[in-house]
């Protein structure tokens, strides 16, 4: 499937949600790495307050901030959407998205469920949802494990029970995608967003 350019068309956005460690920011990030799809698709980068994990890069990965700053933004009606995940402070910025879907562009976003309700909420015509599952909760724990070696226990322990209670949402989602072989899972993300992209 060619990627077509939406002509006159309002941007879409794609939610990707999953439980932690199930893919979601490894999907989105080699789906932008397609030429023909980074023309089109443009990553949201959400503002936290949870501590840079190592390799992370402040305005790559997130946009790292105090609290003080989070409820600044906050206030000043900066954030379109927010979450609070494990005690941190995650949030939507609004401008950029705003500016993107009004150029036609796409936006792809790694959100949890609460964010993925509520931006589906507030654009039910043009979200697109998509959950990412893990093969297994094995699998799962391997993947948060390996990712941070300076992640600890608890809060490996607490991402798995979130995990457990979050894969029952997967129903209410458009797509669901199973990211147990990368390749596999990246070929069928791409089906969907060149699908979308035509509609
Ligand atoms: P999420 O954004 O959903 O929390 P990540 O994209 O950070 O998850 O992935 C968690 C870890 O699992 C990362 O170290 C990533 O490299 C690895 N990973 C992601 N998808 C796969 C896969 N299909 N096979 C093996 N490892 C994977
Ligand atoms: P992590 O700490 O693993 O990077 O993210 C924790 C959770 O917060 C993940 O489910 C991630 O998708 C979600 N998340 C990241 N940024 C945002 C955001 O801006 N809004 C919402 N609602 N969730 C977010």
């Amino acid at each position: 499937m060619k990627a077509k350019k939406r002509k006159n068309k309002p941007g879409k956005i794609f939610i990707i949600s999953g439980p932690s460690g199930s893919g979601k920011t490894t999907l989105l990030t080699r789906l932008i790495q397609d030429k023909k799809i980074a023309k089109l698709l443009v990553k949201s980068r959400s503002v936290t307050t949870r501590p840079k994990r190592f390799g992370e890069r402040q305005g790559k990965d997130y946009f790292f901030v105090s609290k003080e700053e989070f409820r600044r933004l906050l206030k000043a009606k900066k954030i379109l959407e927010w979450t609070r995940y494990l005690g941190y402070y995650y949030g939507t910025p609004k401008g950029p998205v705003e500016k993107l879907l009004k150029a036609g562009r796409h936006l792809g976003l790694c959100l949890d469920l609460k964010g993925a309700r509520i931006l589906k909420k507030i654009y039910p015509q043009n979200t697109v949802t998509i959950f990412v599952l893990p093969p297994s909760l094995d699998v799962l724990k391997a993947r948060i494990e390996g990712r941070c070696r300076e992640t600890n226990k608890q809060e490996i322990s607490q991402r798995l029970r979130l995990a457990k209670k979050e894969m029952s949402a997967a129903r209410q989602f458009d797509y669901n995608v199973l990211n147990g072989d990368l390749q596999v899972a990246l070929k069928d993300l791409k089906k969907i967003f060149l699908k979308e992209n035509s509609a």
